[in-house]
């Protein structure tokens, strides 16, 4: 797969954008490029005589708010213009949901299945160390999370690094340096979960849109919408989770080593078990094998989530493609030629940099945690329960009438740091969606929500930096 032009990709997107804004070419420019490429080799001892250098990355591309946040990934495809597309794309994501953060993101070139845990722990730590070694990290500074390739294992090691270089006295706020930590190592509730859980609630935002929905000729609401997803990993194995629970009915699975397809519907549970039990999403009960995994893409279906790599819907499948609706569940998964294509064929595409901005919202929530040094929910949870008590019983009282225990239950509750994770991404997904639907309804040139999306991002990011002074 070829991901070589994946920044210029970004550069037309931004660009198509752009000039419908009124911003000096300066201040365009300014937005657009990446502030630093950071690109850094380290020796791996691999055993008493054998090193290998390893090739890593950190980009940070707009100093506009600080810390600047992204994930790292873990892969052999990394690359720097990829690298540095995918920091542009976290600019743009913080903007839309209003998390102020700059975008960065880093990579290092490695499969991880050719190491051991031990190779990979240290890695991971000498990544960080070269990060501290040149201001790339720090709860103020630069603040990395978990992308393809890593998990809560690796921001452990990241945040134990990091500490273990800062722990001058009085420096209580170094675990906020990294998010997507395990709940143990100073995360938060419901952070794993977060992208796919965005994906769903974003999603489910445009198929309750009567206007969207009569334009693409379906019905609104969840409820029987046959879904596809590409990618069984983090992204796509929640977001199709929570997608079937309400309703759709997830009808292809697509993974490297191939595809299934069963019209009726997936378990999504049930696959994840069976291709963690088996090493192979393929031969799972009476459902069809799909040989080329690609072909789960041109398949019919109301909804298809590309939740994998960049780069899988270009010049070769554009027009084979039958999805009605296409949510990115991962960044850049359609090139910009692309998107001409499919929107020309009246697809309703729902671009990365607001469809799967739900991780880095809820890692918002887990740095301001880390700040805080308090659990959120902890100090008005009971407070809250007597309230509602209280509320209760001031209305039995006046009434005379016994409130039934069930219901008794729905009012009488504080809620936990989980409801209080999920509401406050609900309401992002469902407060930014409108907002780039606005962006769009008031200008006629713009036919997309990816344009709208990117001219609404653009808006926020040109009034930080006039705001800094820097620009007229
Ligand atoms: N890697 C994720 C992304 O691409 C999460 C970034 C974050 O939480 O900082 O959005």
């Amino acid at each position: 797969m070829d991901n070589a032009n994946f920044f210029d990709n970004f550069c037309k997107y931004f660009d198509k954008a752009a000039a419908l804004t009124n911003y000096s070419a300066g201040l365009l420019e300014q937005i657009r490029m990446c502030n630093s490429v950071y690109h850094f080799k380290f020796p791996l001892r691999i055993d008493e005589h054998n090193y290998e250098v390893i090739d890593a990355w950190r980009v940070e591309h707009s100093h506009h708010k600080l810390p600047l946040k992204g994930g790292i990934r873990y892969s052999l495809l990394v690359n720097e213009d990829e690298v540095k597309a995918l920091a542009a794309l976290m600019t743009f994501k913080c903007a839309i949901v209003d998390v102020p953060f700059g975008g960065a993101k880093g990579g290092v070139k490695i499969k991880n299945s050719n190491y051991t845990d031990h190779q990979l722990e240290n890695i991971t730590r000498r990544y960080t160390a070269e990060l501290i070694k040149k201001n790339f990290i720090g709860p103020g500074i630069d603040v990395p999370a978990p992308d393809y390739g890593t998990s809560e294992r690796e921001m452990a090691w990241i945040a134990d690094t990091y500490t273990a270089f800062n722990s001058q006295p009085g420096n209580t706020d170094a675990f906020a340096c990294v998010t997507g930590k395990p709940i143990s190592q100073h995360g938060i509730c419901g952070r794993k979960e977060a992208t796919g859980r965005g994906v769903f609630f974003g999603i489910r935002e445009a198929v309750n849109d009567k206007e969207e929905m009569k334009k693409i000729g379906l019905k609104p609401g969840l409820g029987g919408k046959k879904v596809i997803v590409q990618g069984l990993g983090n992204v796509g194995y929640y977001a199709a989770k929570f997608l079937q629970e309400d309703g759709a009915i997830i009808i292809s699975l697509a993974e490297k080593e191939g595809a299934i397809y069963d019209p009726k519907g997936f378990d999504v549970d049930n696959v994840k078990k069976h291709r963690i039990e088996t090493g192979s999403i393929l031969g799972y009960k009476n459902a069809q094998d799909i040989g080329n995994t690609y072909d789960a893409l041109e398949m019919e279906c109301d909804i298809l989530i590309p939740a994998a790599l960049e780069n899988q819907i270009h010049s070769e499948n554009d027009n084979k493609i039958k999805a009605k609706i296409i949510g990115e569940g991962a960044n850049g998964p359609i090139t910009a030629d692309a998107e001409d294509i499919l929107l020309r064929k009246g697809i309703l595409v729902l671009p990365d940099i607001y469809l799967n901005s739900g991780g880095v919202t809820v890692s918002y929530f887990e740095w301001l945690k880390n700040l805080s040094h308090v659990a959120f929910g902890r100090m008005e949870k009971r407070h809250n329960e007597i309230d509602d008590y209280n509320f209760v019983s001031v209305i039995e009282n006046l009434t005379g009438k016994k409130l039934p225990k069930d219901q008794q239950n729905l009012i009488i509750k504080g809620a936990s740091e989980l409801e209080l994770v999920n509401s406050g991404l609900e309401d992002t997904m469902v407060q930014s969606y409108h907002q780039i639907k606005e962006v769009k309804n008031k200008n006629s040139k713009i036919d997309n929500l990816r344009t709208a999306a990117f001219v609404n991002a653009i808006d926020k990011v040109a009034v930080a930096y006039m705001n800094l002074g820097i620009f007229p």
